[in-house]
């Protein structure tokens, strides 16, 4: 049986980072499909079609990776695509606390099926979706933190200076 993982996340936008956890996943899982959480209730810079977009290209050519979208509850989705495990990264400690508590009702909720955490690659450990926002806001170089399609997209989004909605 194909052992599949969930890679869930908002990806406001895709980075690097997020790029070397579902490489380094698929040495584990055969299949990742890396899920947007369609969830209201958070401001993104980007909208759902485009955060769509950007992962699409940015993954076109790494082989055994899906894209996707979910809403409700990530364990009921996870059953329903047949994941036997959730994948997720971790980079300093801060992000520590959150994913153990979400790792622990996830696993109370869906005891079958595993979180499993990649430590972050020492080259992302400082990278986040928000902080290169932050830093493109001002017109920082965020060169080689995120894809080129990514960096160009955002260069474009600050330019103009909207919000998606
Ligand atoms: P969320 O909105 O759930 O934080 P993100 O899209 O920001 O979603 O992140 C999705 C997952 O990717 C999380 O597990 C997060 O810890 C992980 N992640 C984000 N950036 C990095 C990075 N630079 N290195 C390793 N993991 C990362």
């Amino acid at each position: 049986m194909q052992k599949i993982a969930i890679y869930p996340g908002s990806f406001d936008p895709v980075t690097n980072g997020h790029l070397d956890i579902v490489k380094r996943g698929l040495d584990i899982f055969d299949r990742i499909i890396v899920a947007i959480l369609t969830n209201p209730g958070k401001a993104f810079l980007f909208t759902l079609e485009e955060r769509l977009d950007m992962l699409h290209q940015s993954l076109q050519e790494i082989p055994n990776v899906e894209i996707d979208t979910f809403d409700g509850l990530l364990m009921d989705y996870a059953a329903q695509r047949n994941a036997c495990g959730i994948l997720r990264g971790l980079r300093a400690m801060s992000d520590f606390e959150y994913e153990f508590q979400m790792a622990l009702m996830n696993r109370r909720l869906n005891r079958e099926i595993q979180t499993v955490f990649l430590m972050t690659g020492l080259k992302w450990i400082y990278t986040s979706s928000s902080i290169i926002k932050q830093a493109a806001q001002f017109g920082g170089n965020i060169e080689g933190m995120v894809p080129p399609l990514v960096e160009e997209k955002l260069k474009q989004r600050y330019a103009q200076n909207t919000t998606a909605k």
